[in-house]
């Protein structure tokens, strides 16, 4: 499995965020490629897929994006905690869901947002 890759969604946004939350969504397939033989991220896909999902997380809760970074891994630790940013319900079961679904389909990602507001 591909060690597990970052990717920072930046804006025009100035100064210190005012709030963050995180998200969960699971990986999907169309975002890998075999190259010789080995899988590999559409880094480009994923990065324009994950930029518009943040900012519409963001304006779905009345907020500007002011930064996010996305973690895409199958590790359980690192979901747990890149997962509760704060320990809130929403959050909680967020993770319980991603934990349930790595468990469920072995080998398959997910990738965890970590989303500051401007
Ligand atoms: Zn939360």
């Amino acid at each position: 499995m591909a060690s597990p890759l970052k990717l920072s969604i930046i804006t025009k946004a100035t100064g210190e965020p005012a709030g963050y939350d995180s998200s969960i969504i699971s990986v999907p397939p169309g975002w890998y490629a075999t190259v010789g033989g080995e899988r590999a991220l559409l880094a480009q896909s994923a990065g324009r897929f994950l930029r518009h999902l943040s900012e519409q997380q963001a304006a779905d809760l009345g907020e500007r994006l002011h930064h996010a970074v996305w973690t895409i891994t199958g590790d359980k630790a690192e979901v747990r905690t890149l997962g509760l940013m704060h320990d809130c319900p929403t959050c909680r079961a967020g993770v319980d869901q991603a934990l349930a679904c790595l468990a469920a389909h072995p080998g398959s990602e997910v990738a965890v947002g970590q989303l500051w507001w401007a």
